[in-house]
């Protein structure tokens, strides 16, 4: 499976996880979730899918993975996502509409 070891949850989920929500070429990421520790590529599907309200994934845990490449399974922590356009592992193009949410899925940095 192109999403490597996770499981990614999603609404009409691809084998890159594009979803019902973001179907484009460029839409291959997926975010992980504080709340529930799962990985879903948009916050649409969270709101469909979980029971709870999504929690933007905190700065304290900023070296972890946060998010990972849907092409490849390549995981990123949010600063990295947030500093490349594209997958450091396979160059896949990411897209930059996705950063206009980022406060959806990110807490901002402790240190601006
Ligand atoms: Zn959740
Ligand atoms: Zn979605
Ligand atoms: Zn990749």
């Amino acid at each position: 499976m192109a999403s490597g070891s996770r499981q990614v949850r999603g609404v009409h989920l691809d084998s890159q996880t594009r979803c019902a929500h973001y179907r484009q070429l460029i839409d291959v990421i997926a975010l992980r979730h504080a709340c529930c520790d799962a990985w879903y590529p948009c916050h649409l599907c969270h709101r469909e899918l979980a029971d709870h309200p999504a929690v933007p994934w905190p700065a304290a845990r900023g070296t972890e993975p946060a998010v990972l490449c849907g092409v490849c399974g390549h995981e990123m922590t949010a600063a990295e996502y947030l500093g490349t356009g594209s997958c450091p592992a396979c160059q896949a193009l990411f897209n930059p509409g996705c950063k206009a949410h980022a406060p959806l899925y990110f807490e901002p940095p402790l240190r601006p």
